[in-house]
């Protein structure tokens, strides 16, 4: 009777199973019944003193037949009731274990506590084919969308990298007019503007071939306080017309970091040059370095509107913008390159107060664990 259990081991779970002799649930059943009737027989015998009467022979025959035949029908009831239910079951999970979820009971349409188990079976196994083509649908869409973008990824980063050539060479010609043209010529502040659009073009474009083309971080040890002081620097001569206050507060005892100089510097800028655009009139951004615990934290702080906060958790996902000539590359990008430095980049906001962008990153890769635990 265990033999249909022992076939079938391949799905069941043996580790939950208690340490014990094991008995079938029919031998567990008849178990009693045919000790009550043994006990009744011997008792029978041993009541009748005399073996010799043959009148009480035939009675205790009579006893011993009616007790097999009792045991025999209960086999017989176990196994057309619960037995073959039971096999069928277990011949059905097994199918659903190796993934045949179109594997229904039988006996689901008996009226009768079996059959309600049958049902909730059928039901659950139901239940788990619905939920399996959902996740396939859903695996479908997916990969074709990641596809979709793994195309427009490529022909992004090819059209970036086509377009920052000529853009160089925009940007060289632009120099080489300006220093022809006279101290007083009305046409140096145009080429400014020029300039500095070209400047922007070349950002935007960097950013999309970055996001396409991730590059990884060529590391080396260097003095971040110069690396952060060069961005603020390059973000202050975009904000000249503006009456926008940047400071650079640099940390006196900071050792060299480890980091890629030009990605950090591409971080910064982009944090700073957010927050000069999130100035709207006279405003301050402060950038702040310090070394706490073997981690070097850069804060860049402004005096802004803030983030909603129905907006916040949204800043990080790639193409989310609030601009009108914004990529919404930025921030995804400044958060990778932070993160691929083994580092992190939070941001706490208040409307109406400002918002506080934090670069951790790790003195030396051997404590990157430490900036992100902390
Ligand atoms: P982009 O600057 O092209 O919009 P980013 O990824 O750099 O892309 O920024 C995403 C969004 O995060 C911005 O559009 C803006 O809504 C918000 N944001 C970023 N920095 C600030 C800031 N300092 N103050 C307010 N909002 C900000």
């Amino acid at each position: 009777m265990g033999t249909a259990f022992q076939q079938k081991d391949s799905f069941v779970d043996r580790s939950a199973v208690r340490r014990s002799v094991r008995l079938s649930w029919e031998i567990k059943t008849l178990l009693p019944v045919v000790l009550a009737l043994l006990n009744g027989v011997l008792l029978f015998v041993v009541a009748t003193t005399s073996f010799a009467d043959p009148e009480r022979h035939a009675i205790l025959l009579v006893a011993v037949i009616g007790a097999l035949v009792i045991c025999f029908v209960l086999i017989v009831t176990l196994a057309l009731v619960i037995r073959r239910p039971m096999l069928e079951l277990e011949d059905k999970i097994g199918r659903v274990s190796e993934g045949d979820l179109t594997a229904t009971v039988e006996f689901a349409r008996r009226n009768d506590e079996l059959g309600d188990l049958g049902r909730n079976f059928n039901l659950m196994v139901r239940q788990l084919r619905e939920s399996r083509e959902e996740i396939e649908r859903l695996h479908r869409t997916q990969m074709s969308r990641a596809e979709h973008l793994a195309t427009m990824g490529e022909v992004a980063a090819g059209l970036a990298h086509e377009i920052r050539n000529p853009l160089a060479g925009i940007a060289g010609v632009m120099d080489i007019v300006g220093r022809d043209l006279p101290s007083t010529s009305p046409a140096r502040e145009v080429l400014k503007d020029v300039r500095e659009e070209v400047l922007r073009i070349n950002r935007i474009v960097t950013d999309l071939l970055e996001t396409a083309r991730p590059k990884p971080p060529e590391f080396q040890f260097a003095d971040l306080n110069a690396t952060v002081e060069h961005a603020v620097i390059f973000a202050r001569q975009q904000a000249l017309s503006k009456a926008i206050k940047v400071h650079c507060i640099k940390s006196p005892d900071l050792p060299m970091v480890e980091h890629d100089t030009a990605q950090i510097h591409q971080v910064l800028l982009n944090l700073v040059l957010n927050a000069m655009q999130a100035l709207d009139g006279p405003g301050t951004v402060t950038v702040t370095v310090e070394v706490r615990g073997g981690l070097a934290f850069v804060d860049v702080k402004d005096t802004g509107p803030g983030i909603p906060p129905e907006i916040l958790p949204n800043i990080f996902r790639p193409f989310f913008t609030t601009k009108g000539h914004g990529t919404g590359l930025g921030l995804s990008l400044a958060k990778r390159i932070v993160e691929d430095h083994g580092g992190k980049l939070e941001v706490s906001s208040k409307v109406g107060h400002g918002t506080t962008f934090s670069m951790i990153l790790p003195i030396s890769r051997g404590n990157a664990a430490a900036a992100v635990a902390d």
